[in-house]
């Protein structure tokens, strides 16, 4: 028998907060960002036809290098992820009255740049192995209106990135990837952020890979990068001095990166197989001393594919431990060890979409006159991700670098405790 579980009184397993830095920040990066700032240039942007409107050359270094890594014609940065995707949904040519399928169980961010061009997020389920979009729920999704699908290859792992395709090429849409949490991770040989017409990646600073803030996306095809860059930067004051013909969607934001970002940028890609391999291999410790315990549901790898483990997904099941999954966790975070119950709340039960309120009060872009469809966000919209959210998942950040075996081993204790215990924890 384990010690006494914290959350009845022992003592916790761990009582240090874990390393705040999660990527390997080194004098790479120092010499890189100290060039830049005894060089004349911290941006090299400018909006007007030209050189400069591409950027600095420490921006262009790095989308080269990104390009290269991905083996795309083009990466084109951004100065996040989310303005990335705003720029992908808008370069795909959606605007209002438009709908896009999506996920509910990602980052706000990813229904948002749906919203942020006018159109409409329209919500599919997800699949419980590795919670990505249920081709078989987009599919029941689809209407007229139908104007991209947004995928998310959530936690690390792939979607079903070939059935989405197939969707996407049979009803002439275009497949956008959310690939903010997978960078350098694979499906069916092929990068995720590439089987898309488009990939999105994010560099923040609690991903794979950072600049602070930064994102970029993939693309092999000319015309939407160029579209990229003009929403990018002020595509608006650009079009009409490069007689650029189809206007419609290049109204500009600021998007743009610096160079100490990109710089940064440019030292971390080649890091980024190095701290994929070390959350990996950390996963895979775990995984194989979790696997003793029946009421825990260890993450899937499906077949030809590869998971980065950005985050740690873990399903709990309430009938073989006798107690419920929110006990489960506080009773580990009374052990010090990092899980949260569930990953975000769906989406669609957010006020935003409850309420269908993003521009001003009267409702756009949901009901718009231009809008004809008859999209719903009503709980149990998405049944499965919904008992993800609130009975079914747990998410674990440990396998991130810096952490080691120890962190791993002290989360594999923690448990122990708790199921040693199990029956004292079924009344609190
Ligand atoms: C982090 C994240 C984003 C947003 O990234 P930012 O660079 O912070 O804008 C979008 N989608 C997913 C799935 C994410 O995890």
């Amino acid at each position: 028998m384990s010690d006494k579980p914290a959350i009845l009184g022992g003592a916790p397993v761990r009582n240090k907060p874990y390393p705040e830095h999660s990527t390997m920040i080194g004098v790479e990066e120092e010499q890189a960002v100290i060039e830049v700032l005894r060089g004349e240039h911290l941006s090299g942007f400018s909006a007007r036809p030209g050189d400069r409107f591409l950027g600095g050359v420490k921006v262009r270094e790095m989308e080269q290098s990104f390009a290269a890594y991905f083996d795309t014609r083009f990466a084109v940065s951004f100065n996040s992820a989310t303005s990335g995707l705003h720029a992908a949904v808008a370069a795909a040519g959606v605007g209002p009255g438009d709908e896009v399928i999506t996920s509910p169980y990602t980052m706000s961010a990813t229904a948002s740049a749906i919203a942020m061009t006018n159109g409409i997020p329209v919500f599919a389920d997800i699949e419980e192995r590795t919670f990505g979009l249920d081709p078989t729920s987009v599919r029941q999704r689809l209407t007229k209106h139908t104007k991209a699908i947004l995928t998310v290859n959530i936690f690390g792992h792939p979607s079903q990135l070939d059935e989405l395709k197939a969707i996407a090429d049979e009803h002439g849409l275009m497949l956008i990837e959310d690939n903010a949490q997978s960078p350098g991770m694979r499906f069916h040989g092929e990068y995720c952020g590439t089987v898309g017409s488009m990939g999105v990646l994010s560099l923040n600073y609690h991903k794979g890979i950072q600049t602070g803030e930064g994102g970029v996306v993939l693309t092999d095809d000319e015309d939407l990068a160029e579209r990229l860059q003009l929403i990018r930067n002020h595509g608006e004051v650009v079009v009409g001095k490069i007689d650029y013909p189809a206007i419609e969607n290049t109204l500009g934001w600021n998007y743009r990166l610096t160079e100490i970002q990109a710089a940064i940028g440019t030292e971390q890609i080649k890091k980024l197989d190095k701290l994929n391999g070390l959350r990996s291999n950390l996963a895979a410790v775990l995984t194989k001393k979790l696997e003793k315990f029946d009421f825990l549901r260890t993450p899937i790898v499906e077949q030809d594919c590869t998971h980065g483990y950005y985050l740690y997904p873990l399903k709990f099941d309430q009938t073989a431990a006798g107690i419920n999954r929110d006990t489960f966790v506080r009773a580990m975070q009374a052990e010090g060890v990092s899980l949260g119950a569930g990953y975000v709340k769906p989406i669609y039960l957010e006020p935003m979409y409850q309420r269908q309120i993003a521009y001003g009060k009267m409702h756009c872009p949901f009901k718009c006159p231009l809008y004809t469809g008859d999209v719903s966000y009503e709980q149990g919209l998405c049944p499965t991700a919904e008992r993800m959210h609130f009975s079914d998942l747990m998410t674990t950040d440990i396998c991130k670098y810096p952490n080691t075996e120890t962190e791993v081993e002290e989360f594999v204790v923690a448990v122990e405790k708790i199921a040693d215990h199990i029956s004292e924890l079924q009344n609190i």
